[in-house]
Parts: C-alpha cells; structure tokens; sequence
C-alpha cells in the first residue's frame, strides 16, 4: 500500500530542510504582489494562502538555459582553418517541487509526448527537458477554493488531480495529509519529520478533495471544439472579434504551464561563445517573422487564432484527443486586456452552432 503520511504546518521548514540536503527544494513565496516559486531557504514558511501567480514550468523548463558553450581555435594542423571545440553543461540537479498546483502538475503531462519524440518513435528526444523531468519530484497539493477563473475541470483535470504528481498533499486540521504516488513519493516521504497518517487525516482528506470538486461546478461539453475552431480558420472576422484587445504582450503564453515554444540563440565574445534557449511566445509579432519579411502570422487575429487553435485543436489532433490546456485560468486573470480563452471556445462552438442552423 502507498505511503501515508502527515505533517503539522508548523513542521513543513524541518522537513523541507532535510530535503534540501540532497536537492534543491522549490516552494511557494511572496515577491512584491506577485507569489512565485523560488528555491527554499532555510527556516522559510512557504507561501500557503495565497496561489502561486506562475507555474513551476520553469524548474524543469528553464526561461533561458544553455545548451552548450563553443569555442573556434586557429587549428596549424588543419592549414590555419578554425577547429570547432563543444562542451556540454553538467547534468542537472536533482529538484523537489514543494505545493504545485494540480493543474501545473498536470501541465508536464503535455511537454512530455512532445520532449520525448512521440509520433517519432523517440527519434527527436529533448535530452536537457527529459534529464530535468526525470529527476523532479512534483509534491502537488490540493486546491482548497478554486478561483472563479479556474476551469481544470472542463479540460480534464480537476483540483485534486493526481496526473503527474509524485505525492498528493491535501490540507487537513492542523496540517497536510501526504500520500505518495509514485517512487519518487515514496522516497520524499521517508522522513523522521513526518508521522503516520491516521484515520481521521485519511478521511479528512478524502471530504477536503470531495469539497473541492464540488465548487467546481458543471463542466460544459467541449468535445465538439477541435472541428469547430478548424471550421472557423478562414473566418478572420471572427478571430478580429476576439483579439480585438490584445496588447500582444506575451503574458498568456508566459504564465502558461501548457505553453512549450522557446527560441535558440548564439551569444558570442570573440571565438567563443554559448548556444541559449529561451522562452519564446505565439502571440508576439516577430514569432514568425521570416527572414525575407513576410510574416504568415502578421496581425493579432492570426496570433491568437494560433494559441487557442494549438491548445484546443490541433494538439489534440497529435495526441488522443487531449486539449492542451489545463484550465489553470492564469491566461485569463492576468491578460491586460481581460481576455478569456473559455469564452472564445464557447464563442467558438455558439458560431459554428448558428452555421449549422
Ligand atoms: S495576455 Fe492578453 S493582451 Fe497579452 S498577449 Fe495574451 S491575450 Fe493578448
Ligand atoms: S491556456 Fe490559459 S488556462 Fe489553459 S493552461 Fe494555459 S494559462 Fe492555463
């Protein structure tokens, strides 16, 4: 049987400490106005009211990260011509995701076919991604009040989602009730800080993750979305209505747990140099821009008409049917312009109803 185990809010920084001893431990913590996750320090209460403002993609997608370092060098043997020298970084550390979200958790879920090739039998694997998933641990939590911008539930997840997660902590008096998934739960789970669950902690729990999904509420039907929104491509009028306030800012992709494209770029001094790669986004203008200047994407319409299309038409398209969107809701409550994915797929679907007569 899985392990159970339980711990008093108060006794969270000892337990953490002892994890930190082997890898790094990322928790919740207030910046500013903003609650981020940030490599744990020692004797820090984690953040644990109010939910994280980002995801934790970044712990195992890095914003920027180097692939490798280069260096020419005037080679005699080769009769003056440069002679090309690469180093690989080390291989990350090993890393502790402490009170993910479920729906972040979930997120990885829809990285991993495309890292690790799938549809290519493996052929085009993302070796730094698959190195850094493979030793993260994901301690997800339970959500106790999902925010009325979630919606985990209509993409199928939920706010006690176990996908992904290594170990699902859910809140009980007192304190989390933690319960391992996986192996790499059960080894975070083996810590003299922690004690045995009870009966009580067990079915405190189970009513906790009941409570939760019931403030969800109904899911509406989004299975007809993937012919719709393909229906809809050519109709640029529609995608003008619902970009109309875009700013083109980039914050909807950013936050995005589910959001994968990045850019690669040579930063070099003299003969050396290091390769990067960076987050990059589709909803800003130059994601596109080819070299000859002519942009396929060149209008907010096009763009957005991309994000919403990928997430709700074309992934599921590549993979079994599943939208790419965990409905964390963050596109929705930080976009400036107060842009809401939910209702384009519902404006999406209502349109293509009328059509239909
Ligand atoms: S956050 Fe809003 S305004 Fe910014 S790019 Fe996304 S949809 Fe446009
Ligand atoms: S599209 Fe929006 S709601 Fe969906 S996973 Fe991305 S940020 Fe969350």
């Amino acid at each position: 049987m899985a392990t159970q185990k339980y711990i008093a809010f108060a006794d969270i920084p000892a337990w953490l400490e002892e994890l930190s001893a082997a890898q790094t431990v990322y928790a919740p913590r207030r910046e500013g106005k903003a609650v981020v996750y940030r490599p744990w320090q020692k004797g820090e209460q984690p953040e644990l009211v109010e939910r994280p403002t980002e995801s934790a993609k970044h712990i195992v997608f890095p914003r920027a990260e180097e692939l490798f370092r280069f260096n020419y060098q005037q080679a005699p043997e080769t009769g003056g011509s440069k002679k090309l020298s690469l180093a690989e970084p080390a291989d990350p550390a090993p890393a502790v995701v402490f009170a993910a979200l479920p729906c972040d958790t979930r997120g990885f879920l829809f990285f991993d076919p495309v890292y690790s090739g799938s549809g290519t039998n493996g052929k085009f694997q993302d070796i730094y991604y698959l190195k850094r998933r493979a030793c993260t641990t994901l301690i997800t939590r339970t959500c106790r009040a999902p925010l009325a911008t979630c919606f985990c539930n209509w993409t199928g997840g939920g706010p006690a989602n176990r996908e992904g997660a290594d170990v699902l902590s859910t809140d009980v008096e007192g304190g989390l009730f933690l319960e391992a998934l996986t192996e790499k739960g059960e080894a975070v789970l083996k810590s003299a800080a922690l004690s045995p669950a009870t009966e009580a902690h067990i079915s405190a729990a189970q009513s906790s993750r009941d409570k939760a999904a019931r403030s969800m509420g109904d899911a509406p039907d989004l299975g007809r979305t993937p012919p719709a929104l393909i229906s809809l491509f050519e109709n640029l009028d529609f995608w003008r209505e619902q970009s109309a306030g875009c700013l083109s800012c980039g914050a909807c992709t950013y936050l995005c747990p589910t959001c994968y494209c990045f850019n690669i770029t040579d930063e070099s001094n003299g003969i050396s140099g290091v390769r990067l790669r960076s987050w990059d986004a589709c909803m800003f203008a130059l994601f596109t821009l080819e070299a000859s200047g002519h942009n396929p994407r060149n209008g907010r319409a096009a763009r957005l008409r991309n994000r919403v299309g990928h997430k709700f038409s074309y992934y599921p398209g590549l993979h079994e049917g599943r939208f790419s969107c965990c409905g964390c809701g963050r596109c929705i409550k930080s976009c400036p312009s107060s842009i809401d994915i939910r209702r384009i797929v519902q404006n999406a679907l209502a349109a293509t109803e009328a059509s239909r007569g």
